[in-house]
């Protein structure tokens, strides 16, 4: 039966090439693709709270139009609140179904149902399409019928299971049926969200994360495993930003992947998509995670949030080069490498006793890959309270990490500039230096002590957690 169905694109799907919407299409169908522009988040008081996401965002969206016009048809963006326009607009242009993707996080979770509810009393069914992850959230469980706790049973049963995609991509949709007003607004411009481009953001869209899926394929994930941990190197995918907004999917990356050839370095790349799957089945199972810790022992953890040593830990003027340049490298980049990720959150946690949700809500601002069940999943790990989480006793000592990861120095000379002339002797311990030479670098000394940082929060953990470090 012919039907007429509304594809409305969420901000979490931006592309054609396999999209879940294409598994339910029929031949028949007329297809009214949608894009809402909510003026909550598009107006420049929101815009700046997350710029590099919008800016990736914008990009992608400019690309999406571009390539559904090459299909024969139109995106149609309208301005409103979804809950509010989807209904109207499915009741004005007589849809038979609204098709868009599943979001994981809370938020999402209470707009799909409300907006479904109000579909309902105009009879029209709301179809949520998976695709965010590689399995449908809840749907790894184990022998009890419950979500995992810890990550390597949770891993093998994906990995058991195998990914079957059977997302495809056609080569033309039938134009916007002649009824319909498409009133289309054009995308807002940086300018018109007051937000100036940063030339060091990655670029959106799926052409560009194509190129980089295709380049990582055919070099680097050789020797993913020795590199990926390497900050001074380039040896990850650097997918992430494409993964969150969906310019590419996250099952035929799976399937790409598998098809260039199963190897240690190959599993072990894979194995992180499934870090990934592993934090929005557990935000699915725990939404509460994005407010309260995981270990209900570190609720009303004494923190001490000093506001001078926040201060110092954003602005990248720790003491600490390693820590500095995550600082620095977020603010100028809108990434973080992941390892300089862990060091950074580990040092904010413990060294310096500060709430591990002050430093998520930072990484959530200017990230441009930030996302709530990962990002949450990072800072949970490193504080030491979340779902299978580095132990809270394990406190990341920066300077041996920066000498293992960060061997050449090469990481910090380039977000740390009044650095970038220093030798390896000193690039990881500047404070160690001759003062004549310390003179020089204008480079603050650490704002603490790694002893008097680890042994104040080993004090604070034992009392609170009524522990004693094993
Ligand atoms: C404190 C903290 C905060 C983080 N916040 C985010 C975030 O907001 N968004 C985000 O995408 N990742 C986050 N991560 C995970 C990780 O740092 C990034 O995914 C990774 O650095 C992105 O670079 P890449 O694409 O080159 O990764 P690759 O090493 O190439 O990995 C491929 C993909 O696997 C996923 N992945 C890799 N490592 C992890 C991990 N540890 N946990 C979950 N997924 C992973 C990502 O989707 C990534 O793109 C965070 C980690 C920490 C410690």
């Amino acid at each position: 039966m012919k039907r007429r169905v509304l594809w409305w694109f969420r901000g979490k799907d931006l592309r054609i090439e396999d999209h879940p919407f294409f598994e339910t299409l029929s031949p028949d169908d007329e297809v009214i693709p949608l894009f809402i522009i909510d003026p909550y988040f598009f107006k420049p008081e929101r815009a700046k709270e997350m710029p590099h996401r919008i800016q990736f965002l914008l990009e992608s969206l400019e690309e999406l139009k571009e390539a559904i016009h090459n299909l024969g048809t139109e995106l149609i963006i309208r301005e409103g609140k979804s809950v509010d326009l989807i209904p109207q607009l499915a009741k004005e242009w007589k849809i038979d179904q609204v098709f868009c993707c599943r979001w994981i996080e809370p938020f999402g979770r209470e707009r799909d149902q409300r907006l479904s509810d109000a579909l309902k009393t105009h009879s029209i069914p709301m179809t949520l399409l998976e695709g965010e992850t590689l399995f449908p959230p809840g749907s790894i469980r184990n022998g009890s019928d419950q979500m995992f706790r810890v990550f390597t049973p949770f891993s093998k049963v994906c990995w058991s299971r195998g990914i079957h995609n059977k997302e495809s991509t056609p080569t033309s949709l039938p134009p916007i049926p002649s009824d319909i007003k498409i009133h289309s607004i054009s995308i807002p411009s940086l300018t018109q969200l007051k937000i100036e481009r940063n030339p060091h953001i990655q670029k959106g869209g799926s052409s560009e994360g194509k190129k980089i899926l295709h380049a990582f394929l055919s070099g680097p994930v050789s020797s993913y495993s020795s590199m990926r941990d390497r900050m001074d190197h380039r040896g990850t995918s650097r997918l992430s930003a494409h993964i969150k907004f969906g310019t590419l999917s996250i099952r035929s990356i799976w399937q790409k992947t598998i098809l260039s050839g199963l190897t240690d370095d190959t599993r072990k790349f894979l194995n992180e998509l499934l870090w990934r799957e592993f934090s929005h089945h557990m935000l699915w199972e725990w939404p509460e995670l994005l407010s309260t810790p995981f270990r209900q022992d570190f609720r009303d953890f004494p923190y001490l949030n000093n506001q001078e040593d926040w201060r110092a830990w954003l602005e990248g003027k720790t003491g600490y080069p390693i820590v500095d340049a995550a600082a620095r490298e977020l603010l100028t980049t809108g990434y973080v490498h992941n390892r300089a990720r862990m060091i950074s959150a580990s040092f904010l946690t413990k060294h310096l006793l500060i709430d591990y949700r002050r430093g998520e809500e930072h990484f959530m601002k200017y990230l441009t890959d930030g996302d709530w069940a990962q990002n949450n999943a990072g800072w949970q790990w490193s504080a030491g309270c979340g779902c299978d989480a580095q132990p809270w006793f394990r406190i990341f000592n920066p300077i041996t990490q920066a000498l293992k990861f960060d061997p050449s120095g090469e990481y910090v000379r380039k977000y740390v500039p009044e650095l970038s002339e220093v030798s390896n002797e000193w690039i990881h311990t500047p404070w160690l230096a001759p003062e004549d030479l310390r003179s020089q670098w204008r480079y603050p000394n650490p704002i603490i002590g790694l002893d008097e940082g680890r042994q104040r929060f080993l004090a604070a953990a034992k009392v609170h957690l009524k522990r004693d470090t094993p």
